[in-house]
């Protein structure tokens, strides 16, 4: 037996403690998991937004928070005084994007909200630079000091537009951020637009978990965005890292590169996502907004069911918005 050739400092003392303590961690479903706290692995920025900025509301004692879809990756995270928005794209059915090496996409919705009538926004989570993640038009219109947390990569084409405020985030990486009472930690999460042998022709992605809350202690609330992203073994230390995920936004659609490669997930991989992360909640965004989306939300919706996991899926319509109350730790 190999546990027979363990050396005796490996069955006592602090690392039978530990081994004890995985076996308790590894018994409960991942969902029932309280979240914890957080030691960051990667390098730790500091955000400080002024108080009143943003149009938040009264701030950390908040009960209620909301998440707004709007279209495409496009959503509006409303709690404790924070207004984010996420991978802006305000373009119109018809308009078109470049996706890179000639390849273009038509988009067949409108987005809920026209850029002009977002309220203030604090910051704006990217989680990869492509135009139906940040468009054209966000890129002339969007206020050149706005924070936007992103990838490294997409961090330096930022900063050759003139925007000021970007985080470029390695995995691991996270952005502390207070306003006034309020605090939220964003950490940057595996994600990989593509297969392994693809990732020289595609933008480097990041999934990104939103910590709302309580400083350095348990969060109030865990968000988990998927970015574009494939399911890979990388994602399973995701929920190591951050159990307890209240809710997840994945972005799904299928996404066919020339018709043939599959960039994003489709609804048998969102539901294996669901599977690895084992959010108390789903939200599936990203799924019919673009012709290169070949997956539609029924593919998923048809798969959720198959599994039994219908009364953890929330959708929304573009425009719908959904409510949370955190659960009581
Ligand atoms: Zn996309």
């Amino acid at each position: 037996m190999p546990f027979c050739r363990l050396p005796w400092s490996a069955t006592a003392g602090p690392v039978a403690a530990l081994l004890a303590a995985l076996a308790i961690s590894t018994a409960l479903p991942l969902h029932a998991q309280q979240p914890v706290a957080f030691t960051p692995a990667g390098e730790v920025f500091s955000l400080k937004l002024p108080a009143g900025e943003g149009g938040g509301r009264a701030g950390a004692t908040e009960a209620n928070g909301t998440v707004q879809f709007i279209g495409t990756a496009t959503v509006l995270i409303r709690y404790q005084g924070f207004t984010i928005l996420t991978d802006p794209n305000f373009l119109h059915k018809g308009d078109h994007v470049h996706l890179g090496y000639g390849i273009t996409s038509e988009r067949l919705t409108n987005p809920a909200i026209d850029f002009d009538k977002l309220p203030p926004i604090d910051l704006v989570v990217l989680s990869h630079m492509h135009e139906d993640h940040f468009d054209k038009l966000v890129q002339d219109k969007l206020a050149r000091n706005t924070p936007i947390v992103t990838t490294k990569e997409a961090s330096e084409s930022l900063k050759k537009l003139g925007f000021t405020r970007s985080y470029g985030l390695g995995k691991w990486d996270q952005v502390e951020v207070e306003k006034g009472e309020a605090r939220l930690r964003i950490t940057a999460v595996p994600g990989r637009h593509g297969k392994a042998g693809m990732q020289a022709l595609l933008p480097s992605v990041m999934g990104s978990v939103l910590d709302f809350g309580q400083g350095k202690g348990a969060p109030d609330y865990r968000m988990y965005i998927s970015g574009d992203t494939l399911v890979y073994d990388d994602l399973k230390t995701i929920p190591q890292r951050f159990p307890g995920i209240d809710l997840a936004l994945l972005h799904l659609g299928g996404t066919r590169i020339m018709g043939v490669f599959k960039v994003t997930m489709d609804g048998k991989d969102g539901v294996q996502l669901m599977q690895i992360i084992h959010p108390q909640r789903t939200i599936p965004i990203h799924y019919n907004d673009y012709d290169v989306f070949k997956s539609p939300l029924a593919d998923f919706a048809k798969e959720v069911k198959a599994a039994g996991l219908e009364q953890q899926v929330t959708y929304l319509a573009h425009g719908e918005t959904y409510t949370f109350t955190p659960r009581k730790r």
